[in-house]
């Protein structure tokens, strides 16, 4: 037997944006545990905004589980929040109730700000920086200074080592800034990398004496960028059959359903969608081909390929819960019918 050290990890009851909790217990295994075998636990709910009424006790619920690259028997454990019955999903466990498709691939292209002392990482403590130019994919001092590029490294091997689906890395358009990108098939898989990259990226950085700060616009109205977290997806109808007129109806949904999307593609997002800055104005749907400054930009590979394969919603932002992102995009594209259904209907 071995002594694994498990680390449940849960989103707390802040609003509008969770925040990461984690706790450790220790559990013997004859080798590294299943999800099936790993035991619910519970927490006190009123320290992070969860309890209810007088009984605090809130219920974790094993959904997810990678091993821990950073800690010798190490394992991360993701939950989901449940009331004190350990069945009924607490009010602030988005998860439990999103819709799930496991042919429905999701890239997320999750951007933020390291910060040091206040203020992004690079800048002064007086004014700003040289302006947004060279930082944007950009190599050597002047551009990334000496610390980040470290840190996404380690991040990313720990991802990996994870089994998390890290696809890539890049320095971003202001300074400070970064971006990695996690794919995978289903909603729920997808997001809960998502969170755990996340996760990974925070616990790293405690040791640099460095912060995440993910909010869209923390320079607010200047002309530094903003973070996003594009999110790309594809069905399985659209990655093989797809169509002009599909897509079109697809587009139309989309606009129909704008206020559905805003309202979970994370908050403060009219700071950020304001048409400057590669974003479309929150209040307006768009769609372009290989335009940076619509709501949907639509790969060059799709048209060429009869309308075939992903579209990027570049709306969501870099605080957004990917639980809640997925789940919109699935619940309008579930609302177009297929060619075959609208036949059947007709
Ligand atoms: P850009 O910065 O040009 O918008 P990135 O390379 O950062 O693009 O991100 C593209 C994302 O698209 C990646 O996360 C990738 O996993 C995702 N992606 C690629 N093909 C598909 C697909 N068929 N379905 C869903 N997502 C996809
Ligand atoms: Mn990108
Ligand atoms: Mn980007
Ligand atoms: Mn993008």
């Amino acid at each position: 037997m071995t002594k694994y050290k498990l680390e449940y990890i849960w989103l707390d009851g802040y609003t509008p944006v969770p925040n990461l909790r984690g706790k450790t217990q220790v559990k013997e295994f004859a080798e590294f545990p299943t999800l099936e075998q790993l035991p619910l636990w519970g927490f006190d709910g009123s320290s992070t905004m969860q309890a209810e009424g007088r009984s605090s006790d809130c219920v974790l619920k094993p959904v997810a589980v990678y091993p821990d690259p950073a800690r010798t028997n190490g394992v991360l454990v993701m939950c989901e929040v449940m009331m004190p019955d350990g069945v009924t999903p607490h009010a602030s466990n988005s998860r439990a109730t999103i819709l799930d498709d496991e042919d429905a691939w999701f890239g997320f292209e999750q951007e933020y700000f390291f910060y040091k002392d206040g203020r992004p990482l690079g800048f002064p403590e007086h004014g700003f920086p040289a302006p947004q130019g060279p930082y944007y994919t950009g190599v050597g001092y002047a551009a990334v200074g000496d610390i980040a590029r470290k840190i996404v490294e380690e991040h990313l091997d720990l991802c990996l080592a994870a089994g998390i689906n890290h696809e890539g890395i890049n320095a971003e358009v202001a300074k400070g800034q970064w971006e990695f990108q996690i794919f995978g098939k289903g909603s729920k898989k997808a997001a809960d990398q998502i969170w755990m990259a996340r996760y990974l990226l925070q616990r790293l950085t405690e040791k640099y004496g460095i912060d995440i700060e993910y909010h869209c616009k923390p320079l607010g109205d200047t002309d530094w960028n903003g973070s996003g977290m594009h999110c790309n997806f594809s069905t399985a109808y659209m990655r093989e059959v797809g169509g002009k007129e599909y897509f079109e109806a697809l587009m139309a949904a989309f606009e129909k359903n704008l206020l559905d999307h805003i309202a979970v593609y994370g908050p403060d997002n009219d700071k950020r969608l304001t048409g400057k800055h590669e974003t479309a104005p929150w209040n307006k749907f768009s769609y372009g081909v290989a335009d940076r400054g619509a709501s949907i930009r639509v790969p060059h590979s799709f048209i060429k390929n009869d309308y075939k394969g992903y579209l990027e919603d570049r709306r969501p932002n870099s605080q957004g819960d990917p639980y809640q992102i997925a789940s919109q995009v699935l619940k309008t594209i579930a609302e177009v019918p297929l060619a075959g259904e609208k036949k059947a209907a007709a």
